[in-house]
């Protein structure tokens, strides 16, 4: 029997490697790579996903706030990263960090150009985010003109690149929306870069963009859970690996007899003698207490073991009657026998929330390709 010794997500970058590989084969060579490594990497580690990266080829980064990108650049990251929701007040350090904002709106764009002129910028990288139908972030169609008008007149910055983002490209049954995405994009973007005398990347495509439109790859994708293994799709899955592999010890173990309770609030009521045991994981690590109340469970020796009552904050318990088991045995709680994405359904959230979730205090180990 596997023995433990604390808590540990395990990360594992050959699993890296075969996902950018997939789906680097899923587009056109010239279309350049975009990789996504906001919110610690999707809850793994973002300088050592982000190296690795760089080292597979990749030729940008995306985050979702300053602070990211800039523990990006302090850990030697050179390729060119995006900040896909900057704020204003965050501005200075962008250009001091030769990080490239996505501007989305009047306000940030003229705050931005007014900032980068000030500090003296010619042509800095600036990234012009469109609104296709996500109602999200982005320039709506009747104004991309003043998009227009407010960078032309300006010499300190200039477009990387145009975008948007695609609402359901993981739904089949919202096809006819996303090509209609697809169409827009392609419009507005034109509109804005026809009479430019260079040449912006455009890009739309998230994972599930690459795998169900490539032919809308334009000139960059920028695909994030795919990476971490993830295919939103039962058909892609099975081509991906998950990277990480969350693990766990049994603390303690205990028999309890018929109409004994287990946690707090004594949610769970025993009708037999059982066997409980006890784990050193809760919802301050990101396990949270919909995955409780036997929604969800663990596997012990390649058997499930439920989680029993409420999920605690720094424990959980679950029941291991009939499973041969001993205190310091491993426990794995995704991962290996039990695929994330299964895990994440049975309390009825998504991989992405499921695997952002784990918490900074569980250890991370790195497996090397
Ligand atoms: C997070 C994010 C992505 C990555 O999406 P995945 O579905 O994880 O590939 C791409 N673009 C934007 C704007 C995002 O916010």
């Amino acid at each position: 029997m596997p023995k433990a010794e604390e808590t540990v997500l395990e990360i594992d970058l050959g699993n890296l490697a075969h996902n950018y590989r997939f789906l680097r084969s899923k587009i056109d060579e010239g279309v350049k790579f975009m990789s996504v490594v906001k919110a610690h990497a999707y809850g793994s580690d973002s300088v050592v996903i982000a190296k690795k990266l760089e080292e597979l080829g990749t030729d940008y980064f995306a985050v979702a706030y300053v602070e990211e990108g800039i523990r990006l650049r302090k850990h030697g990251i050179t390729k060119p990263i995006l900040v896909l929701h900057p704020q204003i007040i965050h501005f200075e350090e962008i250009i001091e960090h030769c990080l490239e904002p996505n501007l989305y709106s009047k306000r940030t764009l003229s705050s931005f150009i007014s900032i980068a002129e000030k500090l003296n910028q010619k042509d800095y990288p600036i990234h012009i985010k469109l609104n296709t139908g996500l109602n999200r972030l982005g320039f709506d169609q009747p104004e991309v003109n003043n998009v227009h008008n407010l960078i032309q007149d300006s010499k300190a910055v200039k477009i990387a690149s145009v975008f948007s983002h695609l609402a359901a490209s993981e739904d089949w049954k919202e096809r006819d929306f996303t090509v209609g995405q697809i169409d827009l994009f392609r419009k507005m973007a034109w509109e804005l870069i026809e009479n430019l005398d260079y040449e912006p990347l455009l890009h739309i495509c998230n994972t599930s963009g690459v795998i169900n439109y490539p032919k809308a790859a334009f000139s960059m994708v920028r695909t994030g859970i795919g990476l971490y293994g993830y295919g939103n799709d039962e058909n892609v899955d099975p081509e991906l690996k998950p990277i990480g592999t969350l693990k766990t010890i049994i603390s303690q173990i205990r028999e309890i007899k018929p109409g004994d309770t287990v946690g707090y609030n004594r949610v769970f009521k025993t009708e037999n003698i059982s066997r409980i045991a006890t784990l050193p994981i809760g919802h301050a690590d990101g396990i949270n207490r919909i995955y409780g109340k036997q929604k969800t469970g663990v596997y012990i020796n390649k058997q499930f073991a439920p989680i029993v009552g409420n999920v605690c904050m720094d424990i959980i318990m679950i029941d291991v009657t009939g499973i041969e088991c001993e205190e310091g045995d491993e426990v794995i709680v995704f991962g290996g026998p039990q695929h994330p994405v299964q895990f994440a359904k049975a309390a009825g959230t998504i991989s992405y929330e499921l695997i952002t979730g784990i918490q900074r205090r569980v250890s991370r180990k790195v497996i090397p390709e």
